[in-house]
């Protein structure tokens, strides 16, 4: 078995690591697994001594991770000093638990997810971890690092939690201190990279986001080109990643439109980003349209993150293939919300859409946000959604308290919030005020306002 000896070891971790003899081969590196399956051991080829330097920078750099950040960036935490009494480079980190696999085995292609699907997993699924990668990243850059290596197979995920593990943070750029190590992967590289020769930074690393997150969510490369621009390969592909970079769904060029955009996936159909929440549209649309040429105009990780954490409130469920998907609401005819991956026509009634409006000022005051909630039969209202301190829903609602529920009432065709809170519930519409203590319901129909507490955040019924 051979042993890794440790440099300066910080508390906590032990000075020699036990490591199996076969290695996961990488193009500049070899990762050796402790036998107590705790830690990861890269070790670089050759010895490139310049890598100790920035390693040392690195883990300066996110030394004060706080715990929660730990679970899903896994900082380097000490040098190596040899692997059976060879001097080598390398650092020894965390390593994630055996149920995260590398996140191209779920989202690579349609095929691979379609496998998830039937192992009892859900598009909700991909979103929480589309979210996930989208709050590593995010942590990473207001560290004011760029990661330069952003693709499927630097993430690993759990779809059952949700949760994704950045890895490759010994490749971290900090502009003037740490310089690139690599250009990034093929397909994620923003145009500009190969176009200029510029150097990765946390605008192309927003590109690569953008491009990893929509292969999380529609399993596939947005970016993908179909048509060839050389008679030379190599150039074709220069050319259709780079100068002639086109987003598939762009309004106005359909040159590297799939055929089957739009089609239900499980019909050999291609999912299209028109079936995400008009939040995640938009950003979409800045990244692959107006930011591709234009950097800066690029959404951030956080935007992302945000929109993302937002989605869970639009989902709503297929009733012939039980899949998650965003309820369309924002298309006007109703008969065009389906399945996006049966093609099944949403169930009837259509859910009751509540847009939610934030307070403002002390005046009694709200101002329209940008968030929707879809509520079918028996859905719950929770407390989050209403709390205006609460910009985002949390990760998980498990210790959520519910503050209202949503039934249909049958006998009367209309829609019911039922309260279950202390508060009292005001619901304002049709020229009446109805009020309902816990307990008790209110009917509600488009144009009605409902208040769920004299601190919460507005709804008002859009449908
Ligand atoms: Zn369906």
């Amino acid at each position: 078995m051979p042993r890794v000896v440790l440099k300066s070891v910080p508390p906590g971790l032990p000075s020699q690591l036990d490591v199996d003899p076969n290695p996961r081969l990488g193009g500049e590196a070899a990762v050796y697994f402790s036998t107590d399956g705790k830690f990861a051991v890269k070790i670089y080829r050759g010895m490139p001594t310049q890598r100790e330097e920035a390693l040392l920078q690195i883990m300066h750099l996110f030394q004060s991770l706080p715990p929660d950040q730990e679970t899903f960036i896994l900082r380097p935490l000490a040098l190596v000093e040899s692997i059976d009494n060879r001097s080598c480079v390398g650092f020894v980190m965390k390593r994630a638990p055996e149920s995260f696999r590398e996140l191209a085995e779920f989202v690579k292609n349609p095929i691979l997810a379609a496998k998830q699907f039937t192992k009892g997993r859900n598009w909700a699924d991909y979103l929480k971890v589309a979210r996930s990668i989208a709050r590593s990243v995010k942590v990473l850059h207001y560290r004011g690092c760029t990661h330069s290596d952003i693709h499927y197979s630097n993430f690993l995920a759990n779809l059952a939690t949700g949760d994704a593990v950045m890895l490759e943070l010994d490749g971290v750029v900090v502009p003037g201190f740490l310089p690139p190590n690599v250009a990034g992967m093929a397909g994620f590289m923003a145009p500009e990279i190969l176009v200029s020769g510029e150097r990765p930074n946390e605008r192309t690393d927003r590109h690569s986001l953008a491009v990893l997150l929509m292969h999380t969510l529609l399993f596939r490369n947005v970016m993908q080109p179909l048509i060839e621009y050389s008679g030379n390969v190599e150039d074709s592909e220069r050319l259709a990643w780079g100068e002639k970079a086109l987003f598939s769904e762009h309004p106005k060029d359909r040159r590297h439109r799939p055929r089957n955009l739009g089609k239900p996936l499980f019909s050999q159909g291609c999912l299209s980003y028109r079936m995400l929440p008009l939040k995640v549209q938009h950003l979409a649309e800045r990244a692959f349209i107006k930011g591709l040429c234009h950097p800066d105009k690029r959404p951030s990780a956080h935007e992302w993150e945000n929109a993302l954490a937002c989605a869970v409130d639009e989902l709503y469920q297929c009733s012939r293939c039980r899949q998650y998907y965003p309820y369309q609401h924002w298309l006007p005819e109703v008969r065009r919300r389906r399945c996006p991956f049966c093609g099944e026509p949403a169930a009837q009634p259509p859910p009751l859409i509540l847009h939610l409006y934030e307070p403002k000022g002390k005046g009694g005051f709200f101002e329209a946000s940008d968030r929707f909630v879809v509520l079918g039969h028996r859905f719950k209202v929770f407390g989050d959604v209403l709390d205006p301190a609460r910009p985002v829903p949390p990760p998980s609602r498990r210790k959520e308290p519910v503050i209202a529920r949503v039934i249909w009432d049958m006998s009367e065709g209309r829609w019911r919030i039922v309260n279950d809170s202390l508060e009292l519930i005001s619901c304002i519409g049709d020229g009446a005020i109805q009020r309902a203590r816990q307990g008790e319901s209110v009917v509600v129909a488009p144009g009605y306002q409902v208040q769920f507490g004299p601190e919460s955040r507005l709804a008002l019924v859009k449908e």
